[in-house]
């Protein structure tokens, strides 16, 4: 018998998000049809909940949230090859227009005509039937489970943030941030043969985190802390500069301070994203050839970052810290947005389905 429910998460405005049905969705002919199955939180799903929007992106007509997910497919459109019924899968949420000089140039992230899942006006993926284009559909080998499959999606943040650093074995990576995005980035770090990973926040229990996840070396850094007193204490704890430097809060005060700790000729990548405009030392790091690079989500990292699960050499697992039904969305939200109980505030949050 055909599926009738579709409950879907729709975001309405600043605070109202709604629970409500929506037709089920049919694939057209590239597409598949989905049984979605897990869909992690990001901050940013909690950012369009409580801001409305996120620089330019505003949510003016209800938008269906959720983006990092995972599901099963159940029926593929005529001219889909890769896939097929019962196919379980990583959704990778941004779809590109194939045909511009970035997307032939091998940068599909950097596509003008990207549409990505929940960021306005593109519904995401939170509900039970969704329909995607089967090319950015990314099987998962029968090893990984469904969450793991939900993780793709940052762990391919970290994927590309690494491997637009260099990392590679004997790599001394300074890790500036330990939210969800530092710590895939410090996982990622470590399975491409950092010797040595030494990662930094201001809270205390992410920190604790870290250290779980394998970190070499945490600094907390204290709200008196100066510039001074970070750069040398994380020159300290390594015993060297580091060579590469993932900045992973968007805060000016560590764009400043990766900017003077990394080792000359070093590199330094921007992959938090803070104010527009930052008044940061420049010319101390450019005599010192310092290499600047950005990073935009992924780009041809979801294989990479499937792969790095598959064989064990990254274990995402620990990042999880809730999991709710799809009728409980709100209250997910609601421990997303405040914290509450969450040993790491605002993290991925899992929302399970059909368990
Ligand atoms: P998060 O807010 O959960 O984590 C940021 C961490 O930085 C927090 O733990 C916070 O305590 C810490 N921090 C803040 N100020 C600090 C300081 N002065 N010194 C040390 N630590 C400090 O966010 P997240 O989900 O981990 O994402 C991290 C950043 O990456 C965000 O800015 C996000 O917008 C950005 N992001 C960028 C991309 C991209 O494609 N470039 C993709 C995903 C996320
Ligand atoms: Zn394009």
């Amino acid at each position: 018998m055909a599926p009738k429910d579709n409950l879907t998460a729709v975001l309405y405005g600043i605070n109202d998000m709604r629970l409500e049905q929506r037709p089920i969705p049919v694939p057209k002919p590239n597409q598949v049809l989905l049984k979605m199955e897990v869909v992690g939180i990001c901050g940013s799903d909690v950012h369009y909940l409580v801001s409305g929007r996120i620089g330019p992106f505003v949510v003016t007509d209800p938008m269906v949230i959720g983006h990092e997910a995972s599901g099963t497919v159940i029926q593929v459109g005529r001219d889909v090859k890769n896939l097929k019924p019962g196919d379980r899968v990583a959704i990778e949420p941004g779809i590109t227009c194939r045909t511009c000089a970035d997307c032939k140039s091998g940068n599909y992230h950097l596509c003008k005509d990207m549409i990505f899942c929940a960021t306005p006006p593109v519904d995401g993926n939170l509900t039970r039937y969704y329909v995607h284009d089967a090319d950015f559909c990314h099987k998962l080998p029968d090893n990984m489970d469904l969450e793991e499959g939900a993780l793709m999606e940052p762990l391919s943040v970290g994927v590309h943030a690494c491997r637009r650093a260099g990392v590679r074995i004997g790599s001394v990576v300074l890790v500036l941030g330990a939210g969800p995005i530092g710590l895939v980035s410090m996982l990622t770090a470590k399975a491409m043969g950092a010797s040595k990973v030494i990662i930094t926040d201001i809270v205390g229990h992410r920190l604790q985190k870290a250290k779980e996840l394998g970190a070499d070396f945490t600094l907390q850094i204290g709200q008196n802390t100066t510039e001074e007193e970070i750069v040398s204490e994380i020159k300290a704890k390594l015993g060297e500069d580091p060579n590469i430097t993932l900045e992973c809060t968007g805060a000016e005060q560590c764009v400043r301070v990766a900017l003077q700790v990394t080792k000359s000729g070093g590199t330094v990548i921007l992959v938090g994203l803070g104010k527009f405009e930052m008044t940061v030392p420049l010319a101390g790091a450019l005599v010192r050839e310092v290499n600047i690079r950005g990073v935009f989500r992924y780009n041809n990292d979801y294989p990479i970052a499937i792969e790095m699960v598959k064989t064990g050499k990254v274990n995402v697992k620990p990042l999880i810290t809730h999991h709710y039904k799809m009728e409980d969305t709100l209250k997910a939200f609601h421990t997303a947005k405040t914290g509450e109980g969450n040993p790491i505030k605002d993290n991925l949050t899992a929302v399970l389905y059909g368990i």
